[in-house]
Parts: structure tokens; sequence; C-alpha cells
């Protein structure tokens, strides 16, 4: 298992941050790194791909000693999806297997809110953006109803401690903070270097 993938992106990610770059900067050369990331899927331990049955997991690889950034592997059961929700810093996802929809939403006025355009297929290997820049608000699901579906996201801090918004249909925003699922360290081949801490 090539477990370098990992720790090369981390430090490339570290040394994109390090050159202070805008936002569009950040998004195109970020994206293209994290396509480098999901191009082979064949470095995300088993420990870190089992579905829960319950719900999708948010497992962490990495959160920046600094809060910079954080990568978090989503790992989605058949059909599994997320509440309408917003991140409030910038974030990138990429697909590592399978693939997953992603609903934008945006208000129409204070009080309601739409579906801004079709939803958007992300399949593996490809790259999206979202955030106040580009568009902040997303349902997110599997988009197999049989089989697991696994993204790894790039935020731009410790998204499992950022306090931001969940919505419901009427377009009223109650704030949550997602938090962190433990990856399965029961496993023989989980590796313990991939687990920098996990929030309570
Ligand atoms: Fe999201």
């Amino acid at each position: 298992m090539p477990l370098h993938r990992l720790p090369g992106f981390i430090d490339a990610f570290e040394a994109l941050l390090a050159s202070e770059p805008d936002d569009a900067s950040l998004r195109k050369e970020g994206s293209a790194l994290l396509a480098g990331l999901v191009a082979h899927d064949d470095w995300l331990p088993a420990g870190h791909a089992r579905p829960d049955p319950a719900r999708y997991r948010q497992i962490p690889l990495h959160i920046d000693a600094r809060k910079r950034f954080s990568v978090v592997a989503f790992v989605w059961g058949p059909g599994q999806s997320t509440p309408i929700h917003d991140h409030t810093v910038w974030g990138l996802i990429g697909m590592l297997r399978g693939a997953e929809l992603s609903q934008p939403y945006r208000f129409v006025g204070a009080q309601r809110m739409v579906e801004a355009g079709p939803a958007l297929r992300i399949a593996a290997g490809q790259v999206e953006a979202v955030g106040p820049e580009v568009g902040d608000i997303h349902r997110v699901r599997n988009a197999h109803d049989d089989r697991t579906s696994i993204s790894i996201h790039v935020y731009g801090g410790d998204i499992g401690a950022i306090e931001r918004g969940i919505y419901r249909e009427d377009g009223r925003r109650d704030t949550f903070v997602s938090g962190y699922t433990p990856a399965d360290l029961d496993r023989a081949d989980a590796p313990r270097p991939f687990i920098p801490h996990v929030n309570p």
C-alpha cells in the first residue's frame, strides 16, 4: 500500500499555503494536488474505508497543527446523505471511490432556499470546490444505492471544530460542529501515523 501518497500530498499542500495564494489560485492549485491524490485508489487503509450502516463517516486524515487546513475521508454507505449545510471556509472535494451527488442551494430572499441548478455528479478522480467564494451551501449524497463511495475533503481550517450552518428547507439556519468519526483502529492494517487526533 503506497503510504507515501498522503504525506506527499500534505507536504505539497503546506508548500502551496506557504506561498500565500489568493482564493482562485488556491482553488486551482489545490484542486490539482487533490486530483493527484485521488487519481490512485490504493492508499486509504481498509480501517478508514469501512462504512457505518447508520450514517456517513468523517474520518480525519490530517489536521494542520496551525489549523490552516484539514484533510478528511468521507465514507458514504449506500444512499447515505448529508443535510443541507455550509462550510464557512474554502473546501475541496476529491472523489476517491464511487461517486457522489452535490446539490447546490441558494437563497431567494431571506426566508426561502431553492436548488441552484442541477445536482453535480462527482465521479472518481474528479475534484470540486465549495466555499463562500464559489457557492457554500449544498446537500451531498452517495450517488450509489448499492455500494460505498469515498471522497477526500480538504478544508481551510479544522473542519471538525468549526461552527457552521445546517439548513431546513425553509432556509432556517442552525449552527453545528460536525466533529469527526474515529477510524477502525482494531484492524491490523490501521496505520497509527494517519491519526493525529480526534476531537472529543
Ligand atoms: Fe459539504
